[in-house]
């Protein structure tokens, strides 16, 4: 089992020309790994702009971490994020000349077998400090991929009964203990088990492989605690369950999924179930889940916020870390990265909306787990509504897309990033429109803009201008022109919240297109919006 499981490739973070040689060395361990360089200062795999927020990307992405610089700084800019100690990816700083090696965060997830193998592809000692690892050469309270520690607290026990002296037997099967360095001994009183099984002795290492399967049909509810109730008559632990398997009729039933969250567990689907309503099967190893049935699929629309990671949401950034095919506008997907080893990112042309929202549809209704990316928010002009269109549309068609688990979740909206800055010309009644007349009929775009003159309306205008159409944005201004008065402030937004961002407040007769172009937002205000040195508002009383 463990040999089947591919480690992600590790980023390797340097901020200086000086650490590349060390970097490509460690690179050459690594299939596949990229050394992410400083844009300003070095010419690497990947550019970067900001040491201490890429790195935190990285690490949410739970993407292994090797940063050629001092302790010091890693730690600084991670800071913020060290939250979760179970689901850490392994963190080191290594010497920009290559002479040491410090495993920093990451215990339970390997960080010192990294440790160990940069050192040794450096030819330098791991500076580990772990006792018990110091000690027998393994965490023995880190089983690899496959295998759970039934309790932590009785797991440091008994690592420092041996350091004090106690010897260890081994009973079952722990392959990844071959090599190690234990104090063994066929008589000894404490041992390390590996079994599936429930075991109450309070002194050993207990292991659990998960290597039980629960299949259950449709039993109406209570599937967690019927399951529990299955497992505890077999004396099988929960943690060693790999997998909940329901038929495959039941893929949208919520009673399914609540329930795998509860055993906290992967649900699968397969039509190959036993015939009763509980079963629970035990192999003698590790199960691959991949190989039981499939899961549900599962598509997710998300908004980049309006540019720099910091404006989008954690919701957002935890579906781009979950998925397994992400999707989008080439320039979007770019800001999007960096990607794990493994994710497939499928760019295409912007215009190609709705092929792309079937593309994705194909992808996860085989049981895949799916992002599509807009900018800003996903429902603002963007891929949301275009998904939900060929969901609509596809419905006789491909009915296997209904059973995809679909999620829309928001994002911050150029309009709101933009006010943002400027102040908050959006504090009263406003509306959003899209100068783009490639959807919808330009007298219709008039009509609607005369509409919010008359409702005296703050306007925030999309895709102002673009080559096509270099005229309509003046004539547009026009429009307004003849209802709100010249001094009205306008925000001009560019590139909010990405590298080059520029703001501008003008006034209305001050406008016109040389000031826009297609990455920019423009706000106009009401009769109520008010500008003073660098801020625009609108109050929120009349
Ligand atoms: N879904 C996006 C909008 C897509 S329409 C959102 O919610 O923001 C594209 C238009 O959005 C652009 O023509 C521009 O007017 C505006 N826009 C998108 N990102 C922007 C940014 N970072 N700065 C300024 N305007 C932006």
């Amino acid at each position: 089992m463990a040999g089947m499981i591919t480690r992600p490739t590790v980023a390797i973070v340097v901020l200086g020309e000086s650490a590349m040689p060390t970097a490509r060395r460690i690179q050459a361990r690594y299939a596949g790994s990229l050394v992410h360089g400083l844009a300003s200062r070095v010419a690497a795999d990947v550019a970067y702009d900001d040491f201490g927020a890429y790195l935190c990307t990285l690490y949410a992405a739970h993407t292994p971490i090797v940063a050629l610089c001092s302790a010091g700084i890693v730690i600084r800019a991670l800071a913020p994020c060290l939250t979760d100690k179970q689901a850490e990816p392994p963190v080191l700083a290594v010497a920009q000349d290559g002479s040491a090696v410090v495993p920093l965060v990451g215990g339970m997830s390997g960080v010192n077998v990294l440790a160990r193998e940069i050192a040794a592809a450096l030819d330098v000692q791991p500076a580990i400090t772990t006792s018990g690892e110091l000690r027998f050469g393994t965490c023995l309270l880190a089983p690899p991929e496959g295998y759970a520690l039934a309790d932590i607290e009785r797991g440091k026990r008994f690592v420092s009964d041996l350091l004090a002296g106690e010897t260890t037997r081994i009973e079952g099967h722990a392959p990844w203990l071959d090599d190690a360095d234990l104090p063994r001994n066929a008589d000894a009183r404490l041992a390390v088990r590996v079994t599936p099984h429930i075991d109450a002795r309070e002194d050993d290492l207990v292991i659990h492989p998960r290597c039980v399967v629960a299949w259950v049909h449709d039993i109406g509810g209570a599937v967690a605690e019927r399951v529990r109730d299955a497992l505890r008559e077999h004396r099988l632990s929960p943690l060693a369950l790999a997998a909940l398997v329901a038929p495959m009729h039941a893929m949208k039933s919520e009673a399914f999924t609540s329930a795998a969250q509860a055993l906290n567990v992967p649900l699968r689907f397969s039509d190959a179930m036993p015939s009763q309503d509980i079963s629970i099967t035990v192999a003698d190893k590790p199960i691959d889940i991949l190989t039981i049935g499939r899961a549900r699929g599962a598509l997710t629309v998300i908004g980049l916020g309006s540019g720099n990671a910091e404006s989008m949401t954690p919701a957002s950034k935890a579906a781009l870390a979950a998925a397994e095919d992400v999707l989008g506008y080439e320039t979007y997907l770019r800001m999007a990265g960096p990607y794990r080893a493994g994710q497939r990112v499928h760019m295409t042309d912007n215009r190609e909306e709705l092929q792309r929202a079937r593309h994705a549809f194909e992808l996860a209704s085989a049981g895949r787990n799916v992002v599509v990316v807009s900018s800003g928010d996903p429902g603002v002009f963007a891929m949301a509504a275009a998904v939900l269109e060929a969901l609509d549309e596809g419905r006789a068609t491909h009915p296997e897309w209904n059973a995809v688990k679909l999620t829309i979740l928001p994002g911050v909206s150029a309009s709101l990033a933009t006010a943002a800055r400027a102040g908050a010309p959006l504090g009263h009644d406003f509306c959003v429109l899209s100068l783009s007349d490639n959807l919808k009929p330009w007298d219709m775009i008039e009509k609607r803009i005369m509409h919010a003159c008359e409702a005296d309306l703050v306007m925030a205008f999309y895709n102002p201008l673009s080559k096509a159409r270099p005229s309509q944005f003046d004539r547009a201004m026009n429009l307004v022109r003849q209802h709100r008065d010249a001094a009205t402030p306008v925000v001009l937004g560019r590139d909010v919240g990405r590298p080059g961002e520029t703001m501008r407040i003008v006034t209305l007769s001050e406008l016109h297109g040389g000031l826009v172009d297609m990455r920019t937002m423009v706000i106009v205000g009401s009769s109520r919006t008010r500008a003073f040195g660098d801020w625009v508002y609108t109050p929120r009383w009349y």
